[in-house]
């Protein structure tokens, strides 16, 4: 199956000069988002996964069905302020300013072993900021699973020693 023909390019989005990749055709396909879900989860099969960590928002549409499908648990990993247990928290660079992420600390136990999902990766900090937080953990990354890579961001250079995992290259 293309999967890539299930993703719309919307430029300008959400601001000048940014292509945004729009995976809400390949969610509204059954057939699409059922084997974009196999593939995603595939590197992992016959691996013991405890937890898979969807990043928010749009990794949480990913990250859940995987982690029921690869009889996992899944784990939230927010923007600040959203939940209501004590958290660790991180905070990573973007191109102008900072954001931050954040997980329970009792999501995930020491030593247990996790997938982290997204939609897209594209500068990398983002991700390279959720597996610091699994890290902080004591959990073991696995590998990173996302539906889409931009490539010419050089994502991967953010995440030396991380398995990564994408669908569709640009
Ligand atoms: P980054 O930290 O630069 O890798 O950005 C990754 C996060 O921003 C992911 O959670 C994506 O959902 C979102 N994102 C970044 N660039 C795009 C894009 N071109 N289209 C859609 N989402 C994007």
């Amino acid at each position: 199956m293309d999967l890539a023909s299930f993703i719309r390019d919307i430029p300008d989005f959400p601001e000048p000069g940014i292509m945004f990749k729009d995976i809400t055709p390949l969610l509204g396909s059954p057939s699409a988002f059922d084997y974009a879900l196999d593939q995603m989860m595939m590197p992992y099969e016959g691996i013991d996964v405890d937890y898979v960590a969807g990043i928010e928002s749009r990794g949480f549409i990913l990250a859940a069905p995987l982690a029921v499908r690869m009889d996992a648990g899944h784990v939230p990993i927010r923007k600040p302020g959203k939940l209501p247990s004590k958290v660790e928290r991180i905070e990573y660079a973007l191109e102008y300013g900072t954001d931050a992420l954040e997980v329970h600390v009792d999501a995930v136990q020491p030593g247990s072993t996790v997938v982290i999902a997204d939609d897209v990766m594209a500068t990398g900090g983002t991700a390279a900021a959720a597996v610091e937080l699994m890290n902080r953990l004591g959990a073991h990354v696995v590998g990173l699973s996302v539906l889409i890579e931009l490539s010419f961001l050089e994502g991967r250079s953010k995440l030396s020693g991380v398995e990564i995992h994408s669908l569709i290259t640009y």
